[in-house]
């Protein structure tokens, strides 16, 4: 599969996180289109775990680019949104990973204990396995519930002029500097000085 391959490339390994995020984004790009070449898609994204990787790399919604958003919720769920008309998926996952053997536990136990004896090794990554199949094998709709609507797509990423921190002397983005007693700061300076 050449876009798992692609996401395991940039992500550094293969993990059940990762392949999740490469089915939401599958079946985001299957219901919007293209990959976002700018900002034509953007991603509401509620946590930052591995998916999210797979995400950026086949969506082409991005941290740099100012299209992927991330809220801290901690929750499992991707909501993009397709520029102009704003048509939107909200994709929720509901899938649970496979039964845990008693075995399975025990040895879990061990490696985050810092064991890494062959043994243990072996099991944990069985069991990394079988969650990965169970994830590529499942159907959307038992990973996923899915509601399409429409959202007013959020404003594009603007570009502001630097200023210069009159402290530190470094340019920081206008819209992000702070004043203190007539004087222009950057954060970490502002912050410093309370
Ligand atoms: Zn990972
Ligand atoms: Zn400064």
């Amino acid at each position: 599969m050449k876009n798992l391959d692609e996401v395991i490339k940039f992500h550094g390994h293969i993990c059940p996180g990762l392949v999740l995020g490469y089915r939401v984004a599958m079946l985001a790009l299957k219901e919007l289109g293209e990959r976002a070449k700018d900002e034509e898609i953007v991603a509401i994204v509620e946590n930052n775990s591995c998916a999210v990787d797979a995400v950026q790399v086949l969506t082409g919604c991005t941290f740099g680019k100012g299209n992927l958003l991330f809220k801290d919720y901690g929750k499992q769920v991707y909501t993009f949104i397709k520029r102009p008309l704003g048509e939107s998926l909200r994709i929720s996952v509901k899938w649970e990973s496979p039964q845990e053997t008693e075995k399975e536990k025990e040895m879990w136990e061990r490696y985050s204990k810092g064991e890494h004896s062959e043994e243990v090794l072996k099991v944990v990554h069985e069991r990394k396995t079988r969650k990965i199949d169970s994830i590529l094998n499942a159907t959307d709709e038992e990973l996923f519930d899915i509601k399409r609507g429409m959202i007013e797509p959020p404003a594009e990423a603007k570009i502001y002029p630097s200023v210069r921190c009159s402290k530190c002397g470094e340019k920081v983005m206008k819209s992000r500097a702070r004043v203190k007693q007539g004087r222009l700061l950057c954060i970490p300076c502002y912050e410093k000085g309370k």
